[in-house]
């Protein structure tokens, strides 16, 4: 084999041949579609791989690189996102594979943005995961209809809104925005020796999300899928029977 051979920039990705598998439920090599590393959205991948390891070494900018072996390397192209993730000998070797979950799907972009980044840099250091998964959470309550408030403020407000509720929902808002808190400030606990604590934040900012945003969303289709006049009756019982309770009992 000729190393020294030129080789054509066009011609140095193929569409990968080979046995393609179904839908993973994690990234793995060679599946039709899987939770992308890079965007979180389960999307279709389209697979490429090097055509060999001839690269040029007459070049001398190009010294790195010659030395690089390109066989068995892979890449697979997200259809939602449009990146790329590199594989070699049939390992993700890019992105860096996390331990963290993946964020869930309703989360929003620029909350997602830095869960992710905060998802990348967890096995190397718990503690400045959890401080960019305290950047998420400061983004998502605009999402929530909530601005320029502290989180400490922004949890009172949507308790008192009822948009969230007291107990499991409140809870797991006040644990995330207390312990994400811990990596900026001394406090109580040290993040960087407990990084299954993240690991558990990473599910609250999840659960918080499914809870404040997927499920309302969900519940909200099905029930303006019953006809107009179904509901129109329904609110205005349930309008009724507010007015009642509030005259009888001062609720509201
Ligand atoms: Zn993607």
């Amino acid at each position: 084999m000729n190393n020294n051979r030129d080789v054509d920039p066009s011609e140095t990705l193929l569409l990968a041949q080979g046995h393609r598998r179904g839908r993973a439920s994690v990234a793995t090599f060679m599946s039709h579609s899987f939770p992308c590393p890079l965007c979180g959205a389960v999307a279709h991948q389209t697979w490429f791989r090097t055509q060999g390891q001839e690269i040029p070494t007459n070049q001398p900018k190009l010294g790195q690189l010659a030395v690089m072996n390109a066989t068995g390397v892979t890449f697979s192209a997200c259809e939602c996102c449009r990146q790329w993730c590199v594989w070699k000998d049939e390992k993700l070797i890019y992105p860096t594979t996390s331990s963290a979950p993946m964020p869930t799907t309703d989360m929003p972009e620029d909350v997602r943005v830095d869960y992710l980044e905060a998802r990348e840099v967890f096995d190397k250091s718990a503690r400045a995961a959890g401080g960019l998964l305290r950047l998420a959470y400061e983004k998502l309550f605009p999402h929530l209809g909530i601005t320029n408030k502290s989180p400490n403020d922004a949890i009172a407000e949507l308790v008192r809104d009822r948009k969230l509720t007291l107990g499991t929902q409140q809870q797991a808002a006040d644990a995330l925005r207390v312990f994400s808190n811990q990596t900026v400030h001394i406090g109580f606990v040290k993040l960087e020796d407990q990084p299954a604590t993240v690991m558990f934040l990473f599910r609250l900012l999840n659960f918080i999300v499914e809870q404040l945003i997927t499920h309302p969303k969900q519940v909200a289709a099905l029930y303006n899928s019953m006809p107009q006049d179904k509901r129109d009756g329904i609110d205005n019982t349930r309008r009724e029977e507010a007015v009642v309770s509030r005259e009888i009992f001062g609720r509201t």
